[in-house]
């Protein structure tokens, strides 16, 4: 008998999706927008305490709107996180502008402050300001806002937050995602509520949004004809599947809890392994904790990451390696990257060693227990590390 599959982060239904879904149905509401979109975004905003959102159809749709209304086009920079999923850089390509590509530092394995500061001022120097700048909040830990938030002010240069993965994250009590000019969330099936596929861009500039929906909706000018003087995009969320994000929206919390419950599991009975290391959480944040990611010191451990990646894969458990840093993708071979200093290249070092672990909220005691067993048979024990040490 093949074992029952563990996965990295599978839906997880609350069971009143299909009340919402409903309601949709008996009204008749199953074109595109409708109540379940109006109520959805409203209580997104309300959560996460900005002036307004609008519900599209993904989170890279949602990115794509921001650098539309920044008015990002061909020939400007975007500087972007370079430890993170394609996404968050894909919508700068759509512009046809060039990503320029900023390292992670070690206390949030998210944008370094220091990093971005040199590539403000080498782009200053050449008189080549970036048009924005794209923060992402990895795994739920949130960036370090108020650094990167100065360097950004002092060049005058607006922040979007990939926030795609920390939505029910904050940062010094404020919502993950309310930092920038825009904000960005996924309701992709892995993350931490979904739509089956559906995002959010969220910012206090409520003219703004409705740009932002006038751009979603085919840029179709107030006549009664069909007249359009810009180019516009189909990206508005359904009434059916905004209905679904209402119900998981109500769990959000639940889900939160669940994910650091399980994170917490994993850092009993893995940090007391000698080489291995857990993401860690900036004070004054507080992460959704959406992925457990581990960092795996091979000689410590007397396991590589590909080892352990295999046996938990033997095992029918999905992990997976930290996200390949963008400026190391075939796609963006030759574009310019900061590195967090002269010596340390974090983003680099984390895929090297980093293992995201299955964290969905719906893994029973048993599966997460399996799981840290797997891990736990990959470790040669440190007296026998010891012993080879003292022969050789
Ligand atoms: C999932 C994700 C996105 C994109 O969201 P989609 O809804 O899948 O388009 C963007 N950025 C990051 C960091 C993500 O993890």
């Amino acid at each position: 008998m093949t074992e029952q599959r563990i996965y990295l982060s599978s839906p997880h239904m609350s069971g009143k999706e299909q009340s919402y879904i409903k309601e949709a149905f008996d009204t008749n509401w199953i074109a595109p927008l409708g109540p379940n979109v109006d109520a959805f975004e409203k209580e997104i905003a309300q959560y996460v305490g900005a002036n307004d959102a609008v519900a599209v159809s993904s989170g890279t749709a949602a990115i794509h709107l921001a650098l539309s209304l920044l008015e990002v086009k061909k020939g400007d920079r975007v500087f972007c996180s370079s430890l993170t999923f394609i996404a968050s850089a894909n919508p700068i390509l759509y512009q046809g502008a060039e990503p320029v590509f900023i390292d992670s530092e070690p206390e949030t394995w998210n944008m370094s402050p220091q990093a971005l500061k040199k590539a403000f001022i080498e782009a200053s120097r050449e008189g080549r300001l970036p048009k924005a700048v794209i923060i992402v909040n990895l795994y739920g830990q949130s960036a370090k806002m108020d650094e990167l938030r100065s360097h950004c002010q002092y060049y005058n240069v607006p922040i979007i937050e990939d926030a795609a993965e920390s939505l029910g994250s904050f940062y010094k009590g404020k919502a993950s995602g309310t930092f920038g000019k825009f904000g960005v969330y996924s309701f992709n099936g892995n993350k931490i509520i979904t739509t089956s596929g559906g995002g959010m861009l969220v910012s206090d500039d409520i003219e703004a949004l409705k740009k932002a929906r006038f751009l979603a909706t085919q840029a179709r000018d107030p006549a009664l004809h069909y007249q359009h003087s810009v180019t516009g995009f189909n990206y508005r969320l359904s009434n059916i599947l905004a209905g679904i994000g209402r119900a998981q929206l109500e769990v959000l919390d639940v889900r939160v809890n669940q994910k650091r419950n399980i994170f917490e599991r994993y850092n009993q009975h893995l940090s007391t392994i000698q080489g291995i290391t857990l993401m860690p959480e900036l004070e004054e944040t507080f992460s959704n904790r959406w992925l457990t990611a581990i960092l795996v010191d091979e000689e410590k451990v007397g396991s590589s990451k590909e080892q352990i990646l295999h046996a938990l894969s033997d095992k029918n458990i999905e992990a997976r390696p930290v996200w390949k840093p963008l400026h190391m993708q075939p796609l963006f071979v030759g574009v310019t990257y900061y590195p967090h200093n002269e010596q340390e290249n974090v983003s680099e070092n984390l895929f090297e060693n980093g293992i995201c672990l299955p964290s969905g909220s719906n893994m029973s005691l048993e599966e997460q227990m399996k799981v840290i067993n797997c891990i736990k048979s990959c470790v040669k024990s440190s007296f026998r590390n010891k012993v080879i040490d003292e022969v050789s």
